[in-house]
């Protein structure tokens, strides 16, 4: 069997490694348009901030260590120019040399990988304006800081790729600003959650410029002229980084089914429409794992596994994509940021009917040192408890805690079934209910009607003409350094002893820092005929999204 694979990086080289341990008669060429394969393009902007300091630690496999170990042909500089599915065979171009050839396959496996999105603007061919996907990518933008010394950056797009960039720009030694055309970055977030990590990103010296384009970009001696929809920056060193598409000219060519982003559709065994032809990673179009609907999500973890299951399937071994869920992780200086399965607006898109609580909690043990609290904002299903979707962002542990609930939602469980998890505890490590058991204690709570809850956006709704109580539990310190407006305030201990003050005929908005001594008051209140709710994610979340928003509009 002659196995034909193009692209040698995430995808294709996944299959090839798989295809050659099932089989060890079949004859294997990958076919690289760049320089280099299987290379770590998630370390590339590391490269750029200097973490990452040898060149040679971004490519993992040379053609000749592939060629050693699995036996694999690896053409580098050789690009795949068409396929002609008829006769089974494809022209391919050596760079090297500028010879066309054809080559026959057997089978043939599509892994082309994604292109940065370039926005047609006037200006965006200076060549201090750059895009990152490759290793000579990195290197350009790393040889252009060391050479010229720019002082200050514009990243357009405040995605995964471009807050990473923001980062390790930063880390170079220039003012960094980041615009974004949405309202908030990192679009896998929700816009509350997002707006606890603008504000990190702010603290840390990133300027964020949101609800504003690009518009043209106007290069001069001395800088670049960023022109927005609104305003004007002035940059030594821009990067676009606004997204990818699927790289599927050659198959679209081909008349192998795409879809309008121009996503190559495959079946669950990474079968194209055309006989004998598979593509894996961000050239496909994916199921949404928890929707079910067709999507986009370009990651390498799905990447490596489609590449698995279509070299699996090519060896006659009945293995099935089931679907992507999205999970991802962000590194901002300190912080992490992830998420998993669906965000609110797309079980909002997707007419689910969900509900959603902010649960904040410490990484471990608070009377073991350097315990960091993170913020999980925890998407389910309302009737069954079904959990969707976790977003999370704190410091420590918050990869940990995002790992836990993805396998929660492969494995379809509830938040009853998060109550009993069983998870690694030790002080330095975790608490003895550790963060997601906390997620399912909480929505256990809501489910069984022990308690009720509201979310931060609804306390601006409430009547203001005194018919009902918004009531915070904090301790007095913690009052004094900022409460919700018109909140009066009973701090926990004494609330027992004080419920005389307050009239039993309004509902109480209860409100502590986290919403778990608001969780105590509520029982409290319950228990003795008050009808009460408590604040989801407590002042802490109603604080960091409210004053975000007010940050904006200054
Ligand atoms: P790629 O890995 O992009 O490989 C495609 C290869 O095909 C390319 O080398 C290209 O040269 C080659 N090719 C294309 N057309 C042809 C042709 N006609 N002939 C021959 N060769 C061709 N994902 C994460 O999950 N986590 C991260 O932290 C993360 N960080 C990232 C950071 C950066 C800077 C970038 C660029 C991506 C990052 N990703 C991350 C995304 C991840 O790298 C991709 O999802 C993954 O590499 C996709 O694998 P692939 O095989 O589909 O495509």
């Amino acid at each position: 069997m002659k196995v034909v694979i193009i692209g040698g990086v995430a995808g294709g080289a996944s299959a090839a490694a798989r295809l050659r341990r099932l089989d060890e008669d079949a004859q294997i060429i990958i076919l690289e348009r760049g320089q280099y394969i299987s290379y770590a393009n998630c370390g590339l902007p590391y490269y750029v901030g200097g973490v990452i300091t040898e060149e040679s630690n971004l490519t993992l496999q040379t053609p000749q260590s592939f060629y050693e170990r699995f036996r694999i042909d690896v053409r580098t500089n050789t690009e795949a120019i068409e396929i002609h599915t008829g006769d089974k065979k494809i022209t391919v171009c050596n760079h090297n040399t500028g010879e066309l050839y054809q080559e026959t396959y057997d089978k043939l496996i599509l892994s082309p990988g994604a292109e940065p999105i370039k926005p047609n603007l006037p200006g965006s061919d200076d060549n201090r304006v750059f895009t990152l996907r490759t290793v000579p990518d990195t290197l350009k933008i790393r040889a252009y800081v060391e050479q010229n010394k720019p002082k200050s950056a514009v990243v357009i797009g405040g995605g995964y790729i471009g807050m990473e960039m923001a980062e390790n720009l930063k880390h170079a030694g220039l003012d960094v600003t980041v615009v974004e055309m949405a309202e908030h970055i990192i679009a896998p977030l929700d816009s509350d959650m997002a707006s606890l990590v603008q504000h990190y990103a702010r603290e840390n010296g990133i300027r964020l410029i949101l609800k504003n384009g690009v518009q043209a970009l106007i290069p001069a001696k001395s800088h670049i002229e960023v022109q927005l929809s609104h305003g004007t920056l002035n940059a030594d060193l821009v990067l676009m980084s606004v997204g990818v598409k699927p790289e599927t000219a050659i198959a679209q060519k081909a008349e192998i089914s795409c879809n309008s982003r121009g996503a190559i559709l495959v079946d669950e065994h990474m079968r194209t429409s055309k006989p004998d032809i598979y593509a894996v990673g961000d050239a496909i179009a994916v199921t949404n794992f928890v929707t079910k609907q067709e999507t986009y999500i370009p990651l390498a973890g799905p990447a490596n596994k489609q590449g698995r299951i279509a070299a699996d399937h090519i060896c006659g071994r009945n293995v099935s994509f089931k679907g992507t869920q999205g999970t991802s992780v962000l590194k901002l200086f300190d912080m992490t940021v992830a998420t998993t399965g669906i965000h609110e607006l797309q079980a909002k898109q997707s007419n689910l009917d969900y509900d959603t609580i902010i649960t904040y909690s410490p990484s471990h043990a608070t009377y073991y040192p350097n315990a960091k609290n993170m913020m999980i904002k925890t998407i389910f299903e309302k009737q069954s408890g079904k959990i969707l979707g976790a977003q999370l962002v704190g410091y420590k542990g918050v990869d940990k805690r995002c790992d836990v609930l993805a396998t929660a939602i492969r494995a379809g469980m509830t938040a009853y079934d998060l109550t009993e998890l069983e998870l690694a505890y030790a002080p330095p490590f975790s608490s003895a209910k550790d963060p997601v058991n906390m997620i399912g204690f909480a929505i256990e709570n809501i489910l069984t009607g022990l308690v009720k809850k509201h979310h931060w956006y609804d306390i601006a709704k409430l009547p203001k003409d005194g018919s009902v109580i918004l009531l915070d539990v904090r301790t007095d310190k913690e009052y004094e350094a900022g409460a919700i407006e018109g909140s009066i305030h009973i701090p926990l201990n004494q609330l027992r002893d004080r419920l005389h003050e307050l009239d039993v005929s309004k509902t109480i908005y209860v409100n502590c820092r986290s919403g778990q001594r608001s969780y105590i008051a509520c029982r409290i209140l319950t228990q003795h005929g008050f009808a009460c709710s408590n604040l989801s994610g407590g002042y802490e979340f109603y604080h960091a999204v409210t004053s975000e928003q007010q940050d904006e509009r200054n």
